[in-house]
């Protein structure tokens, strides 16, 4: 018994989903299909909505891309003292 795989055409991530161009294995029409976030990175089994056999596609995940956009903010109001203040 041997699972088929849904081939990975393309994909990009939006802000709640994965869009994903996919080819399948059986009846090689290429369709696509959007996932869960929660699902980056897995394997997640389904049916082909061209010819309705199952097969399982091999998600990506988003990993660095996304850490990348965060990067700068960490230190955001850290430099407001420098100014000495003598009252008295
Ligand atoms: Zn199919």
């Amino acid at each position: 018994m041997t699972k088929s795989l849904y081939l990975l055409q393309s994909h990009k991530f939006g802000n709640e989903n994965i869009e994903a161009t996919l080819a399948c294995p059986k009846c090689e029409e290429i369709f696509k299909k959007e996932f869960p976030l929660d699902l980056e990175g897995q394997i997640t089994e389904f049916k082909c909505p061209v010819c309705n056999s199952a097969s399982e596609a091999d998600l990506p995940s988003k990993g660095l891309e996304q850490k990348e956009e965060f990067e700068g903010d960490l230190y955001e109001g850290g430099e407001e003292n420098s100014e000495e203040i003598d009252e008295d």
